[in-house]
């Protein structure tokens, strides 16, 4: 598919990202914008440029943002682990334009198909926003691909929010491995032999 590049300048070094679990979606909450204008309103918001890897105008053109490999800054708490893409558009009251929905099924196939275990999901899944909107046509993008599992706290691979800057840094830091599904079975309990093993990791993180 035709991705259009800005080489957008970044105002500090982008960070690599080490982990690729979750493809999250947002919607610009902006009727008209584009990608040169987010990247103009996060640098004046102190941030490194663009905090999305992917923009997708109403026209259904694509656009590059931060390097797919390098961490995003579009979901707070989760940014260590996913791939952002933002939508023109308000979707709380605005509906998508068919050609901004085919481009959108073709990028997110196109993520699904390089990492095939990763979770789709829309922002809200995981921050207090309405953010990608009511009307976001998010069963019609992510169709047949693995996506949110239904908001239910106990079958949620989600931490709860008081543990979440927590398993961020455990993840960061090697110490907790999501395995073959990248899932961290975060509500689980731990055996004594995976205690071990996060402390064996531990202790050469830390050299004791
Ligand atoms: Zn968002």
């Amino acid at each position: 598919m035709q991705i259009i590049s800005n080489n957008f300048a970044w105002a500090f070094e982008l960070k690599p990202r080490s982990v690729t679990t979750h493809l999250i979606l947002h919607h610009a909450a902006a009727s008209n914008a584009t990608a040169e204008g987010i990247h103009a309103y996060h640098l004046s918001k102190g941030w490194a440029g663009i905090a999305y890897h992917y923009f997708v105008s109403k026209s259904g053109a694509v656009y590059s943002g931060r390097p797919e490999n390098m961490c995003g800054g579009h979901t707070a708490n989760w940014n260590y682990c996913s791939i952002g893409i933002c939508f023109e558009g308000n979707f709380e009251t605005e509906e998508m334009p068919e050609a901004q929905l085919k481009a959108g099924i073709e990028l997110v196939s196109d993520i699904a198909s390089r990492y095939p275990s990763i979770v789709i999901a829309r922002h809200s899944y995981f921050n207090q926003t309405a953010c990608p909107g009511k009307n976001f046509p998010f069963t019609k993008l992510v169709s047949g691909k693995e996506s949110e599992p239904e908001k239910d706290a106990e079958h949620t691979d989600k931490p709860s929010d008081w543990a979440e800057s927590a398993c961020s840094w455990a993840v960061e830091k090697g110490l907790f491995l999501g395995g073959e599904n990248n899932n961290f079975r975060w509500r689980e309990a731990l055996t004594r032999q995976e205690l071990a093993l996060v402390l064996e990791r531990a202790s050469k993180l830390f050299g004791v």
